[in-house]
């Protein structure tokens, strides 16, 4: 069985020194304006549940069953995210389509998905 290769909207942005992607849009980094918002609206957030991903994609499932395909640049944020939400049910802002995990005690890793499949 073969996993499909989704490819992205938006490729990442290195520059030129070659250090990590700078870019912002969805299935990238997470702004520290759009986690700001996300914080200051937690009567917004919803619980979403991640599989395990494969490679640069993960299902998400949402409370009422709906899932969806994320993409994101960097494969190991996504194992991390799997990871911690087993001591920390993640959430998702629908208001800045941020996911969000505890990582440890009043910090909290971040993920900024590209939808690549609404089922
Ligand atoms: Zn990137």
């Amino acid at each position: 069985m073969s996993v499909s290769v989704h490819t992205p909207e938006h490729p990442c942005i290195h520059p030129e020194d070659g250090s990590a992607c700078r870019s912002y849009h969805p299935g990238h980094n997470a702004h520290y304006i759009q986690a700001r918002l996300a914080s200051e609206n937690r009567d917004r957030w919803v619980r979403v549940e991640l599989d395990p991903p494969h490679g640069n994609t993960v299902q998400a499932t949402f409370p009422d069953g709906e899932t969806r395909t994320w993409w994101c640049h960097d494969p190991a944020l996504l194992e991390r995210f799997h990871t911690l939400q087993r001591g920390d049910a993640a959430s998702f802002d629908p208001g800045t389509s941020l996911a969000s995990v505890q990582s440890t005690p009043g910090r909290r890793a971040l993920l900024h998905p590209a939808v690549v499949r609404e089922q």
